[in-house]
């Protein structure tokens, strides 16, 4: 295994060992970042992740299950200053979760206005087919020197990515999205490497035998390896050393 791996955003309490996972994560040494869809699962995922050296537990709201989670935004703000690390959070217009589009901008503003008031969260963002309406929110909300925005699995155009870089978000990126011609050539093209994480979105992805691991972020180093001409060596120390870079505190 090359040096150490960061998976930026995987859903840990989705797999049926859990715990196990947690504790994989630790022993392999991958820095991960533990997302979760609802605030309800806060107290698991924190408990879990406080144990261990590598894992990192995320406050989430879920965009494409805000019609179904109840009123759960005030637990949510509730727990915020129980942590520093936001996520899975941001906007879904996809054709199946459009209904609820103007339900998720209202949470959406909540996250960003509190995380503004809170300062120094890193949020893991979620933008399928709204690149444009997140990022508008990002920059009417939260300013840019208040939080440090990571966009997971980005799909949006080269024109949405320009912009996303030039307003200081990074990007979590991971296997699937690279094999995809169009995504893997605005990486390359627009995102500089030094903002570049990966993520593994596990289990939603697929890994070597079934759905990802975080081990299988391997597979997102490689892409990007590939994609910026350097060796997995040397793309696995630029993304350990960009996620330190992001962990470091803004103040
Ligand atoms: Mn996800």
């Amino acid at each position: 295994m090359p040096e150490r791996l960061v998976d930026f955003h995987c859903h840990l309490d989705l797999y049926p060992d859990f715990e196990n996972i947690v504790r994989e994560c630790d022993q392999l040494g991958i820095y991960t970042l533990a997302v979760t869809t609802t605030p309800r699962a806060w107290q698991r995922n924190h408990e879990l992740a406080s144990r261990t050296k590598y894992v990192r537990a995320a406050l989430g709201i879920h965009p494409q299950l805000v019609d179904k989670l109840g009123d759960v935004i005030d637990l949510w703000e509730r727990l915020l200053p129980e942590t520093r690390y936001v996520g899975e959070v941001g906007l879904d217009a996809s054709p199946s979760h459009y209904r609820s589009f103007e339900q998720q901008q209202k949470i959406f503003r909540r996250v960003l206005e509190s995380c503004a008031l809170a300062d120094d969260k890193i949020l893991s963002i979620h933008s399928v087919r709204a690149a444009t309406p997140v990022l508008d929110m990002v920059e009417r909300h939260l300013p840019r020197e208040r939080s440090k925005v990571v966009l997971h699995w980005f799909s949006g155009s080269k024109a949405e990515a320009r912009r996303a870089v030039a307003m200081g978000c990074w990007f979590s990126v991971n296997a699937a999205m690279m094999q995809n011609e169009r995504m893997a050539g605005i990486v390359k093209s627009v995102v500089p490497l030094d903002r570049i994480l990966t993520e593994t979105d596990g289990p939603f992805t697929q890994g070597g035998g079934g759905p990802a691991r975080p081990s299988d972020v391997l597979d997102a180093v490689q892409a990007v390896a590939g994609a910026f001409g350097i060796t997995t060596r040397q793309a696995s120390q630029q993304i350990v050393g960009n996620m330190k870079l992001l962990m470091a505190a803004t103040i």
